[in-house]
């Protein structure tokens, strides 16, 4: 019986060999990156970030394929300001879209990423590449703002928050109890066109996935970049036929795990076109949960607060790169950020930097090669224009507070800063500011030169289409 095993691990050998053949011959071709950005997802709410019954075994398997990064953060607690900041690799202050009365971008409203900003997508377009927007896009509606006028060949998806533009008739709180797409006419668009309103958004995950498999079918000749935003779980949930009422989680494990397959079928996409040795793909979330809206917000697992707080729940994010022969396997616990992938991917692409403005990111292309650790050893937390916190090695310093269920927000200036180490004690339950003086000085002097030197960007957050 011994011997036909033996058979059988000889031609898994050898066809485990062959792919490896054929990404020698394709490592001279340029390599396609995928973002995969869900929408209010908590840093508790995957498998592999230790979720007892959401099942995500797409993004596990990723997780244990490429490199995890358990202290990987997003630019901004809520959805406009993060969102400029994964495609720009600036803080949102000096992009100017931020503001402390109107956070995000709302229907009404008549700003949205400034032209002179370079995305990702514009920076790679200019190195040959093809670029897709799909999803929640939340930088602007206007045409001026929209992803083909930002680098983007093509976009898919809705312009907005999927809880915006509720019907009159309704509370907010009876929408969002019993979902039906039908309560919010939020425009789903191709382009520069409105192709439905109001979106059904029970098929919309779905609809996202065969957007993304058509274009990386269509693309497998040329170097490419997808940035698939997910307009979910971000409340209202919605979920297909086939994931609705299956999740031990309720609707909320629905959704995810209706994500998680939508990963598996663009990672099937990029194996069966011979490109799953030249893809990036890196998954990771806008901000935390939002846990006002309980059972139907996610989870921060064992961090503190969530979205709409610059506490860890609300900033830190569950992330996972995924490239098999490029990115090595392991588990990552220094820090990264969304910002850090606009000169990741330019570099990997073999684009130019631009030089003419500041950005917020460093290149993590070496710690991915498994060559460095992480160039990254700061992080600065911003909350609308104020500086709330800043992190330096394992140690977080913050001058304000909130409620850390984030709304109502309750902003104060704390009058004794308060410090926590985070190797220690990631939940932030125990303030070490008296014990470490001099840690507390060394960030306030790092904060102190960090916003002497800040030029702010004038706010794009606040001008309304009536004023
Ligand atoms: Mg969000």
């Amino acid at each position: 019986m011994r011997r036909p095993l033996i058979y059988l691990q000889l031609v898994v050998l050898f066809l485990s060999f062959t792919p490896l053949a054929f990404s020698q011959s394709t490592k001279e071709s340029k390599p396609n990156f995928i973002i995969i950005f869900t929408d209010d997802q908590g840093y508790g709410d995957l498998g592999a970030f230790g979720h007892p019954t959401i099942k995500t075994p797409n993004i596990d398997q990723m997780a244990v394929e490429g490199q995890k990064w358990t202290s990987f953060y997003v630019a901004a607690n809520v959805c406009t300001p993060s969102r400029s900041a994964i495609l720009t690799g600036r803080l949102p202050v000096r992009t100017g879209m931020y503001s402390n009365k109107r956070r995000v971008l709302f229907p009404d409203s008549d700003g949205g990423l400034p032209a002179y900003e370079n995305t990702i997508a514009k920076l790679l377009k200019g190195a040959g590449y093809s670029t897709a927007a799909i999803g929640k896009w939340h930088l602007g509606h206007l045409p001026q703002y929209l992803p083909t006028s930002h680098g983007f060949d093509s976009y898919f998806g809705i312009p907005y928050s999927n809880d915006m533009d509720r019907v009159n008739d309704i509370t907010a709180k009876e929408a969002f109890a019993d979902s039906k797409f039908e309560y919010f006419n939020v425009p789903l668009m191709r382009n520069t066109e409105i192709i439905e309103r109001p979106a059904d958004q029970n098929t919309i995950t779905k609809r996202y996935a065969a957007e993304a498999v058509e274009f990386i079918s269509s693309n497998k000749d040329k170097p490419f970049f997808l940035y698939l935003a997910h307009s979910l779980p971000h409340v209202p949930l919605f979920a297909s036929g086939d994931f609705r009422g299956k999740s031990e989680r309720g609707l909320y494990g629905d959704v995810i795990e209706e994500i998680d397959w939508s990963v598996g079928e663009i990672l099937r996409a990029l194996k069966e076109n011979g490109l799953d040795e030249n893809t990036y793909v890196i998954f990771t979330s806008d901000n935390g949960p939002w846990l006002v809206y309980n059972e139907q917000g996610g989870s921060a697992g064992s961090l503190y607060g969530g979205k709409g707080t610059s506490y860890e729940g609300g900033v830190r994010v569950p992330t996972v790169i995924w490239g098999p022969g490029n990115v090595k396997p392991g588990v990552i616990s220094k820090m990264g950020s969304t910002l850090d992938l606009l000169p990741t991917i330019t570099t990997l692409a073999g684009a130019k930097m631009p030089q003419d403005r500041i950005y917020d990111g460093f290149d993590l292309s070496p710690v991915l090669r498994g060559e460095n650790a992480t160039p990254r050893d700061e992080m600065f937390y911003y909350h609308g224009n104020r500086l709330f916190a800043v992190r330096k090695g394992d140690f977080k310093l913050y001058f304000y507070s909130n409620n850390p269920a984030g709304y109502p927000e309750k902003l104060e200036k704390l009058e004794k800063v308060t410090l926590f180490n985070l190797g220690h004690d990631p939940s932030e339950r125990f303030d070490l500011a008296d014990q470490y003086p001099e840690i507390v000085k060394e960030i306030q002097e790092i904060a102190k030169k960090h916003s002497a030197e800040m030029v702010f960007g004038e706010t794009q957050l606040e001008k309304r289409i009536e004023d």
